[in-house]
C-alpha cells in the first residue's frame, strides 16, 4: 500500500483504517514506535502528531527516533512524567533526529509556529499536539518532568 505518496494530509477515516490495519502509519513512522514503553499495548497516537513528525523527516532527510510516545498511568509515573502529560492521551511524542542538536530540532517547531506544546530536554525534544500553546524547558520548576 502506498497511500502515504498520494496524501500528504492524511484525513481522520483514512486514519482510523491505517491504525485498524497495520504497522506503517506514515512514510517513515511505525505505530509500534509509538506504544507505551511497558508493554501495555497502548499506542493509540495522535495522526496530527505523526503527520508533523513526517514533515520534520522529510525536511531533514535524517531518521527521527521515538524516545516515547503514548504512555499509560503507570509507565508515565514510573518516568517522572507530568500528571496531565499529553504521553497520556496519545498527543506527545519525545524525539531526537540523527545529526542534530534538540536546539537545532526545537528551533524548526518554533520556526514554524508550533501551535501546541513543546519541550527541550538534555538530549531530547518533546512535542505534543493539545490544544494551547505551551513551552517548557529543563530546569523549569514548574515542569521538571515532560510536559
Ligand atoms: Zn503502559
Ligand atoms: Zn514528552
Amino acid at each position: 500500500m502506498h497511500w502515504f505518496d498520494e496524501h500528504a494530509e492524511i484525513n481522520p477515516e483514512t486514519w482510523r483504517a491505517l491504525m485498524a490495519d497495520g504497522d506503517q502509519i506514515s512514510k517513515n513512522f511505525n505505530r509500534s514506535e509509538f506504544a507505551c514503553k511497558c508493554g501495555c499495548g497502548f499506542d493509540n497516537i495522535s495522526f496530527v502528531l505523526v503527520n508533523s513528525l513526517q514533515a520534520l523527516r522529510d525536511f531533514f532527510a535524517r531518521p527521527v527516533r521515538v524516545t516515547s510516545g503514548c504512555r499509560c498511568v503507570e509507565h508515565n509515573a514510573a518516568v517522572g512524567g507530568g500528571e496531565k502529560s499529553q504521553h497520556l492521551h496519545g498527543l506527545a511524542a519525545d524525539i531526537k533526529v540523527d545529526g542534530m542538536t534538540a536546539q537545532e530540532v526545537y528551533d524548526w517547531f518554533e520556526r514554524r509556529g508550533w501551535l501546541g506544546g513543546l519541550g527541550i530536554y538534555e538530549s531530547w525534544v518533546h512535542a505534543d499536539v493539545r490544544q494551547q500553546q505551551v513551552r517548557g524547558t529543563t530546569g523549569d520548576a514548574e515542569r521538571p518532568a515532560c510536559l
